[in-house]
């Protein structure tokens, strides 16, 4: 089959993988002059395989107030004339119970199983480069409540098949010196052994290295679609300026983009941008920063070791589309991790960053046939988690236009558990 790919960000790219080793023609159609220039360009760098349980927890509801109050709050809620934005926020607020959440964290670990293997079989067949690291992530609690919980959640996934580690303070400290500027302020932590991290955009640019040279995919760079064009219950070609594209079947994975191109077409995808921040610094001083990824749970800060530079990132701000830097945001999250690591990196180089996750109110991506559109498959919705589930959606997106069934259980993913 032809098949078009729309959007060349971490998950259009592992779809377009997966489309090619299963023989197809592959054409990734992106408006940007390379891959990975949106939300995949500087995340947390986390492969988060055993971190999964939704934003829509049943403790976030006592927590509204201080995100609409509160300007340092890790997340902000800025209220806008957007029926997008309120019907998504119901949907979220639906979401808040420990039964929906638990269901949706099973789900979810299916899912980045999956990734897992995926992104193992990867990296030993295809040598990519992408200061991939494998030695695990440490998350640090500060009061006694969210340990519990947290020792709690490791309970429960380990019936799921997780192996993690409750740790107190000098147990953290033996793993990872360098939070030593904020242990007294720790109760303890947990480690996730085998956790991984690494750098999204080399992720993307390598992957996409890789399938023009030795999977025959086609790129088609600064192409931006304007229009799905829709006819007989299929989808017949998309508009770019260049003219119509046509093909056999095509996958959407635009992004917190997709909405827009999929609504004219009469669906309305529960999806919203939650607006995060990154900085990437050039380490300094080795021994003064984080060897393994640390996420500081009451800061609601991720750190990972990037070869010889260190990201950070952080903040989730329901506040539309704009990916503009706002100075106030930017430098509470310096001040974060400045306060954490002050002699890890260069303070003056902080490579500031802002991109826009693509969520759901559940958390659970979207994933499979547009109902009525039978040759177009959804590949969108990953939200805080895109470079951990990309390998896994692809695969099941590939699986889905050819037919097969998925690896996995796919209730909570289809399109119409979301409504469609
Ligand atoms: C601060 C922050 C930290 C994060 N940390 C992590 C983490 O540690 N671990 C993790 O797993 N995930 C993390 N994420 C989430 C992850 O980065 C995203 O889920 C993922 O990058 C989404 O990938 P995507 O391919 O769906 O979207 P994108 O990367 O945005 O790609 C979509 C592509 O579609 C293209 N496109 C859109 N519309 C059109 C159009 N009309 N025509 C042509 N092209 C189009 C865009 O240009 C873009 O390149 C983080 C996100 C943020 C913002």
């Amino acid at each position: 089959m032809d098949v078009l790919v729309l959007g060349a960000g971490v998950t259009g790219l592992c779809a377009g993988y997966a489309l090619a080793r299963d023989g197809h023609a592959v054409t990734i159609v992106e408006r940007n002059p390379e891959a990975a220039r949106e939300a995949s360009f500087a995340n947390g760098g986390q492969l988060s395989y055993s971190y999964v349980a939704p934003l829509a927890g049943p403790g976030v509801i006592p927590k509204i107030p201080g995100w609409l109050l509160n300007p340092e709050s890790p997340m902000r809620f800025r209220p806008r004339l957007d029926p997008g934005q309120w019907r998504w926020g119901m949907k979220f607020l639906a979401a808040c119970n420990p039964t929906m959440a638990d269901l949706t964290t099973r789900r979810l670990l299916r899912l980045s199983a999956l990734s897992r293997r995926l992104v193992h079989r990867l990296v030993e067949e295809e040598s990519l480069a992408f200061s991939y690291d494998r030695s695990g992530k440490l998350v640090v609690l500060s009061d006694q409540g969210s340990f519990d919980g947290a020792r709690a959640l490791m309970d429960f996934q380990a019936k799921l098949g997780c192996t993690q580690q409750a740790l107190d303070t000098a147990e953290v400290l033996r793993l990872e010196p360098s939070l030593a500027r904020i242990a007294p302020r720790l109760v303890g932590g947990i480690y996730t052994p085998d956790e991984e991290a690494g750098d999204c955009r080399a992720f993307c640019l390598g992957l996409s290295d890789i399938l023009a040279e030795r999977y025959g995919v086609r790129f088609r760079w600064g192409t931006h679609v304007s229009q799905l064009v829709a006819q007989g219950g299929r989808l017949r070609a998309v508009m770019t300026a260049a003219g119509a594209m046509e093909a056999d079947a095509f996958v959407l994975a635009a992004g917190a983009a997709a909405g827009a191109l999929l609504r004219p077409l009469g669906f309305a995808l529960p999806l919203y941008p939650l607006k995060g921040y990154s900085l990437t610094l050039p380490v300094t001083n080795p021994a003064a920063a984080p060897q393994i990824s640390v996420t500081d749970a009451a800061r609601k800060v991720v750190y990972a070791r990037l070869g010889d530079r260190m990201r950070v990132a952080g903040m989730a701000d329901l506040v539309g589309y704009d990916t503009t830097i706002r100075p106030a945001r930017l430098d509470l999250l310096v001040r974060e991790a400045r306060d954490a690591f002050p002699d890890a990196a260069d303070w003056m180089r902080i490579g500031p960053w802002t991109g826009l996750r693509p969520a759901t109110p559940t958390s659970a991506p979207i994933l499979g046939l547009v109902p009525g559109l039978e040759n177009l498959a959804l590949d969108v919705g990953q939200g805080a988690l895109g470079f951990t589930l990309a390998m896994a959606s692809g695969r099941i997106v590939a699986d889905a236009l050819a037919g097969r069934q998925a690896a996995i259980e796919m209730d909570g993913f289809q399109p119409s558990d979301h409504g469609l």
